[in-house]
């Protein structure tokens, strides 16, 4: 059998399993297990196909079925311009945290900051590349996240610039990174009784330590406004990706002795997504 027949054939079985754009994760999986471009599997579709890459092709296209995300059937997921390494255990990088990026970097100008929850280690690793100067203090709860976020780091050499901290509570971090010029995160904010409602892709396989968020979805993002104080310097910025208006809604009638809320950005697809506090 050659390439282009193969590639049909995937095409139909995924169609027929229910997966959504099955003629472009056709090819991809395709191109992944025969370890080439998309380019390529186009432009050569008469290329005999290898025993060895059937039986790899095979087995994505049956996890495929199953549905693991894409992401971790590659291996990498792209944010912010950078090929990041992800897999079972971490959140898969969205888009929509691309913003929580862009936001940081119009308020951070340099000093210490905190990712909150780093998972692969996309943020804290897009701010670094950004902000040459920086030093970034990674906090995750997940041992196998944070095998990720490492595996990142070393990835884009910056071990040096960061430190891995195993663990989800601001107040036990290392004294001599006190106080922080800001924290980001991306806290599990999606209120439990909806993560039944999630797509199987991340219902069944992504990390619900990274979308649990408790009965409202506020359970992590109050806790992180309530230890953040003490951990900021006066002026220094608190960053949270949140799940849209509802949540920025009861975040703005909140108030809170230590924090004024700044704004609220939204994402390109119109969500409120990430609320910037400053610590009066
Ligand atoms: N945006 C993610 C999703 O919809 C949720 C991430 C989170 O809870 N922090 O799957």
């Amino acid at each position: 059998m050659n390439r282009g027949q193969i590639r049909f054939q995937v095409r139909e079985r995924l169609r027929k399993s229910g997966i959504p754009r099955a003629a472009l994760e056709a090819d991809i999986l395709c191109s992944e297990a025969f370890g080439c471009s998309r380019e390529e599997l186009l432009a050569h579709p008469e290329r005999q196909v290898k025993p060895e890459e059937v039986h790899r092709l095979s087995s994505i296209v049956e996890a495929r079925i199953a549905r693991v995300p894409v992401a971790y059937l590659k291996g990498g997921a792209s944010f912010w311009g950078l090929d990041l390494l992800v897999g079972p255990g971490c959140l898969v990088p969205r888009p929509e945290t691309e913003v929580l990026v862009e936001t940081a970097l119009e308020f951070f100008r340099r000093g210490r900051f905190l990712d909150w929850g780093t998972g692969s280690g996309c943020v804290a690793i897009a701010l670094l590349s950004e902000q040459k100067e920086a030093m970034a203090l990674m906090m995750e709860k997940s041992p196998r996240a944070l095998l990720w976020a490492w595996r990142n780091l070393n990835r884009f050499s910056f071990l040096n610039r960061a430190l891995l901290w195993h663990g989800d509570s601001i107040r036990k971090i290392p004294s001599s990174w006190l106080p922080l010029d800001m924290i980001v995160g991306n806290p599990p904010y999606i209120p439990s009784p909806e993560i039944p409602l999630l797509m199987d892709d991340v219902r069944l396989h992504e990390p619900i330590l990274a979308l649990d968020g408790g009965p409202d979805g506020l359970q992590a993002i109050s806790a992180i406004l309530l230890e953040a104080e003490n951990a900021l310097v006066s002026g220094g910025w608190l960053l949270l990706e949140i799940a849209g208006k509802e949540q920025a809604e009861t975040l703005r009638a909140m108030s809170n002795r230590a924090f004024e809320l700044v704004c609220v950005r939204k994402d390109l697809g119109g969500k409120e997504r990430i609320a910037v506090w400053r610590k009066k």
